[in-house]
């Protein structure tokens, strides 16, 4: 049987638990695959792109369990009625194949980006980071500044978002939670006041949603919604300011902020970081760059979280998905057992 956590389950985990409580959790299991980065088999998620969007599959595996996810990405899904993303992903063992656990990851996948974000300004943010600007208040947006409250105390947000909409229900969501919310007249007041700033914005082309000048000294900026050939969000001038840290260089040479400059504009790898092999930010006026597409590692980590923090829970069903005929030589037996047989 293959363990298997739905939408309602997951909801009731997040809701149960705290996505506050969860986060911690999630950054020591990604933190752990980070700095085993090198035992990891490694590709470019496999993409297929459409007028309206694109659909992925993300894999990757260790030595002991194999992992996709399969997600798409539609920016103009919210106009129809639907999410600009949703996702779900398994777990399989290498030993034979087998999947063993499989989740729905759309609300994992929101977890797991803020848990990477967490962890990427955990490592290259100044430490006396207080402000968390945000530009994009979409279905990303209230994980990114709960993560960032969790693991850097960020409680005070400035945010900016072309939605009006979008910004009313950022404000409803975090301010019964406690968090101190400005919302900026545009995303430079919003990049201007924050020590960490959180790009999470959907548009697919080239946008330029924080310009070369519109970031501080000693900002650490996340850059999120850029993560598809053709969609970027910052001014390419920007990324000259600062060391660019990535997860997988020839995934974000294609996907991410990185596509508007040179196949050899130098970047570091932030695994690297993570594992304490080479510096993150070097003096406290550095502008730090996170150009995070998402990456298989990451899905990987998640699923590993999402498993172990369910295991034994009733957030966990038993799912019939693998056939498995007495004699493993029979399959067509199956059908004799559901006669008749057509
Ligand atoms: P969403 O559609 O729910 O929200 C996006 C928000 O951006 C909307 O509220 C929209 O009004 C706003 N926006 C668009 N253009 C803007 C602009 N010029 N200025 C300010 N705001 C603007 O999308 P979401 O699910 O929150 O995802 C946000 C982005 O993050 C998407 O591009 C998605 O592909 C990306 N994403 C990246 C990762 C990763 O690992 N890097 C993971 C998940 C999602």
């Amino acid at each position: 049987m293959t363990g298997f956590v739905g939408v309602n389950d997951a909801a009731r985990w997040v809701a149960t638990t705290g996505v506050e409580a969860i986060v911690p959790g999630m950054v020591e299991y990604l933190e752990h695959d980070f700095r085993r980065w090198e035992q990891f088999d490694k590709m470019p998620r496999v993409a297929s792109h459409t007028p309206l969007g694109c659909m992925e599959l993300m894999p990757t595996a260790d030595t002991e369990l194999y992992g996709f996810k399969y997600v798409n990405g539609h920016p103009s899904n919210p106009a129809r009625g639907f999410n600009t993303v949703v996702a779900f992903g398994m777990l399989a063992d290498v030993s034979n194949g087998y999947p063993i656990f499989m989740s729905e990851m759309t609300l994992l996948t929101a977890i797991r980006t803020s848990s990477t974000s967490a962890m990427a300004a955990k490592a290259l943010a100044r430490k006396d980071s207080r402000v968390h600007g945000m530009v994009g208040a979409g279905s990303q947006s209230e994980f990114q500044a709960l993560a960032m409250r969790a693991v850097l105390g960020l409680n005070e947000i400035v945010v900016y978002d072309i939605d009006p909409d979008a910004i009313a229900k950022f404000v409803r969501n975090l301010r019964p939670l406690g968090f101190e919310i400005t919302v900026a007249a545009d995303a430079a007041e919003a990049a201007a006041a924050g020590d960490v700033v959180t790009t999470c914005t959907a548009d697919k082309r080239r946008n330029v949603i924080l310009r070369d000048g519109d970031v501080r000294p000693g900002t650490h900026v996340n850059t999120i919604g850029g993560d598809t050939p053709g969609k970027t969000e910052l001014d390419p001038a920007l990324l000259d300011r600062g060391p660019v840290f990535v997860e997988f260089p020839p995934q974000t040479r294609v996907e991410g902020e990185i596509q508007a400059k040179p196949a050899d504009f130098p970047v570091t790898e932030l695994w690297k970081v993570i594992d304490g092999r080479v510096p993150g930010r070097t003096s406290d006026d550095q502008i730090t760059i996170f150009d995070s597409v998402g990456f298989a590692i990451e899905d990987f980590a998640a699923l590993r979280y999402l498993r172990d923090a369910t295991l034994g829970t009733p957030y966990v069903t038993d799912i019939d998905l693998v056939a498995e005929p007495d004699d493993p030589k029979d399959l067509f037996g199956l059908l004799g057992a559901l006669s008749p047989v057509g």
